[in-house]
């Protein structure tokens, strides 16, 4: 008997889900920093030319790639990160699909070299549309990762990415969120051959966010009540020249958009702010395994709480009472 259907091969299948995860050069720039940082690294530098279209290249000091896992890296569904399902509502790791190497060097050329301390150095190279090849590659402990030519050659997907600078502007904007959160890891960023920035590591959240963001006017928020606790840097009431572009939210130090917490944020500072004014806020919380589901999409930028209102309480009460504080205190400067 006849039969039709087929199970595509990975290249094609890669290419195809490759959508879910990649959209847009700032997607990539984001996947690779989640990986240095899951790898240990203290030290990475971004390289981003024409707004990450011709190239974007993270390299860091971390763990390195064992060389026999160098060609598991691109394949799909491949991780080191979890062993079985139940791991993801337990994991400090921001990846676990094992599925961004894979999607993205189905789109682009690309290149992962790789060195784990005591073994020798390799780079695995897969152009878009051929196999990949693995040559030695003499470089320090760690990993270097390059993409070039992102989405050139499917012009349906090259269609929908913006000008080089809007590009870079939201990786820009991406790069300062993720390094608050990972304050204490050195970090360069080179634009087109410049320095943009150059951070050494820094003790806490408040100093890095006040460097990177050219802000001053800011306090520390921080609370704790039973498994939920947040941090944070917000911008003081009398500060009012923000829009809505700077409340930013990570959970686990993952950076979400949810806009149950962002109404819980401008909640709290109702009253002190004129209209279409608001705060900048930029908060993690930290939520245990079981309250919580990272699994909700592919890029990871959603997530599922399942006591969402008390979680917004929570905030909202955290930083109200901090906002009380600071009034009372600013009171009693007043009148002394
Ligand atoms: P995931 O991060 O979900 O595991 P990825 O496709 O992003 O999936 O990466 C696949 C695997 O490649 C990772 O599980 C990790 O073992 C390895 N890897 C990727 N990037 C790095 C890196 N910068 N340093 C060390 N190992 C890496
Ligand atoms: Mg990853």
């Amino acid at each position: 008997m006849p039969s039709e259907i087929i199970k595509l091969p990975s290249d094609i299948s890669n290419k195809i889900a490759a959508g879910e995860v990649v959209e847009r050069p700032f997607n990539v720039v984001k996947e690779l920093l989640e990986n240095s940082i899951d790898a240990g690294a203290d030290k990475i530098e971004i390289e981003i030319n024409d707004g990450g279209l011709s190239l974007i290249k993270v390299s860091d000091n971390g763990r390195g790639i064992l060389p026999n896992d160098l060609p598991n890296t691109i394949e799909r569904y491949a991780t080191s990160k979890i062993k079985r399902f139940e791991d993801i509502y337990s994991i400090n790791s921001y990846g676990f699909r094992g599925e961004a190497l894979a999607a993205i060097s189905s789109v682009s050329d690309f290149k992962i070299h790789s060195k784990r301390d005591g073994y020798d150095g390799f780079v695995l190279i897969k152009n878009f549309g051929e196999n990949f090849v693995i040559k030695p590659s003499p470089i320090p402990n760690g990993t270097i990762v390059e993409v070039a030519n992102l989405f050139q050659k499917i012009p349906v997907r090259k269609k929908f990415l913006k000008n080089s600078n809007s590009e870079y502007r939201e990786i820009l904007k991406f790069i300062k969120c993720f390094s608050s959160i990972n304050f204490n890891v050195t970090l360069k960023l080179i634009k087109d051959g410049e320095v943009v920035l150059d951070l050494l590591k820094d003790n806490s959240m408040i100093d890095r966010v006040k460097k990177i963001f050219n802000e001053s006017s800011l306090f520390e928020l921080k609370n704790t009540y039973g498994s939920l606790s947040i941090e944070g840097v917000l911008s003081t009431p009398n500060n009012q020249k923000f829009r809505k572009d700077y409340l930013i939210i990570s959970v686990n130090k993952r950076i979400v958009k949810d806009f149950g917490i962002m109404q819980s944020i401008i909640n709290a500072y109702h009253r002190l702010m004129p209209e279409n004014r608001y705060p900048f806020a930029f908060i993690n919380l930290n939520i245990t395994g079981d309250d919580l589901d990272v699994n909700v999409h592919p890029t990871k930028m959603a997530v599922k709480f399942f006591n969402s209102n008390d979680i917004f309480s929570f905030v909202y009460d955290s930083i109200k009472a901090e906002l009380n504080s600071l009034t009372l205190s600013s009171s009693h400067v007043t009148q002394s």
